[in-house]
């Protein structure tokens, strides 16, 4: 059993009662900050005819307008700034995937908020002073590197801000300087995991323990495939550079879920289609608001995210609301011959079946009016010397799987080791050729 520590029990173990009343606070005043900084989220307000004095506690959140990424793309750059640009010190920005970048702002107070959520993340996977905290998330604009170098330089860890790529280089510094704690997403990390064996390197002569992945969806069986490449415990992290970056929530000992740090950012699920708020344990969308970030606050902004929380009784002696793994967002799913189809669920099943390794893409196509699917995944090298034979049962086996779990039938074409593209960052597990819009 890994250990367990905790950063900051004050705010991870607070009581429900206490947490609420916290929540409550700090909402009245960021409500009152934005409504007097933030012109735009004043006239949504308005709108909805609701002003600051409509809220008195967090259970008066749901009378709120929403926030969405169409929002931050038509504010871009400065409407939605709550403090003049004298006072923020940094900006980061969203790597882009889902169209027109969006940036953040962060105040000084900001960038330590953020920095003590990483630092929350980094105990809980079992970092302390004698770690040596690798961090192969992109530095730069995207929030990954910076956010868990932040975090690592608190907990007091010897910090290596390698960022990403040169991988056998990551390798070589990993041996010599002895990293203990990886943080990069976990495409990158399973690729990592692939080039050490590529390198005649067993796991257990790194001295790895942990990684601390994310920034991407990733499956339960990549989890364990990581684990068992790399000789470490995987623990998930969850961010938007919209809410900070990496740290709003994270995973303890259990490795069943991340908590969240709410005392920052609290959370609701609501139904996509109806905007309501829906009862615990129900699977929805996740909507977050930033309880006391200064420069760039954020009142029920929807993430598209589809999630489940749970305020299960932990036994790590954290009392913050639990998040299910993200399955994907709303705005990822395919919708292929009328099936609705998360990428997440492929993955799933692929690493279900030995041969198939973590590299796999989905083409999708549209030829007349009828949806191509097609799933290329590589297999291992071993199994692409084989006979024809077993080659084309396994093709059959995953098309059988895929079918039965998803109701349609893909075509699978295995590919050689090694021809799917490898990602530093957040992989590309769709190419979708249909133009939809
Ligand atoms: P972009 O929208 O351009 O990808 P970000 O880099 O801020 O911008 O990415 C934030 C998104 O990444 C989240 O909304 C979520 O969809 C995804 N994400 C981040 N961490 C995780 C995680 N641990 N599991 C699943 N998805 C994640
Ligand atoms: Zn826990």
């Amino acid at each position: 059993m890994p250990e367990n520590k905790i950063w900051d029990e004050k705010y991870e173990c607070m009581s429900r009662e206490e947490m609420k009343k916290l929540q409550s606070e700090k909402l009245v005043k960021q409500v009152r900050h934005v409504w007097d900084n933030v012109p735009y989220y004043k006239k949504l307000m308005e709108e909805k005819g609701v002003t600051p004095d409509d809220i008195q506690s967090i259970d008066d959140l749901h009378k709120l307008p929403f926030l969405s990424k169409a929002d931050l793309r038509d504010a871009y750059p400065y409407g939605l700034l709550a403090k003049p640009l004298s006072e923020c010190v940094r900006i980061h920005s969203t790597s882009g995937t889902t169209g027109k970048r969006v940036v953040a702002f962060y105040t000084q107070n900001d960038v330590d908020m953020w920095e003590e959520c990483t630092a929350r993340a980094i105990t809980a996977a079992g970092g302390g002073k004698d770690d040596v905290c690798h961090v192969a998330y992109g530095y730069g604009l995207f929030t990954g590197g910076m956010g868990l170098h932040g975090g690592s330089h608190k907990v007091g860890c010897l910090t290596l801000p390698m960022s990403s790529g040169s991988t056998e280089r990551q390798i070589q510094f990993m041996q010599d300087l002895g990293s203990t704690i990886l943080c990069c997403t976990p495409s990158y990390a399973a690729y990592i995991g692939e080039t050490v064996a590529e390198m005649g390197i067993k796991p257990e002569e790194l001295k790895l323990k942990a990684g601390i992945f994310g920034a991407e969806p990733w499956t339960e069986e990549m989890r364990q495939e990581i684990e068992r490449m790399l000789g470490i415990k995987a623990y998930d992290i969850y961010g938007l550079t919209e809410s900070s970056g990496p740290g709003v929530a994270f995973e303890c000992c259990e490795q069943n879920g991340m908590h969240i740090n709410e005392d920052h950012f609290f959370a609701e699920i609501i139904d996509p289609d109806t905007g309501e708020q829906l009862p615990e344990g129900s699977k929805g969308e996740l909507v977050f608001t930033s309880l006391d970030k200064e420069a760039f606050p954020l009142l029920r902004y929807r993430t598209r995210d589809v999630c489940v929380l749970s305020r299960e009784k932990c036994s790590c002696g954290r009392t913050l609301v639990k998040m299910a793994k993200p399955m994907g967002r709303t705005d990822d799913m395919l919708i292929i011959k009328g099936v609705n189809v998360f990428p997440s669920q492929i993955e799933a099943g692929l690493l279900k079946m030995s041969n198939a390794t973590p590299n796999y893409q989905i083409v999708v196509d549209r030829v007349g009016t009828t949806d191509t699917f097609e799933i290329l995944v590589e297999v291992s090298p071993d199994m692409f010397s084989d006979t024809v034979k077993t080659f084309e049962e396994l093709q059959k086996k995953i098309a059988g799987d895929i079918h039965s779990m998803l109701g349609i039938r893909a075509k699978i074409k295995l590919v050689e080791p090694k021809s799917i593209p490898r990602s530093e960052g957040k992989a590309v597990r769709v190419v979708d050729k249909r133009k939809l819009v």
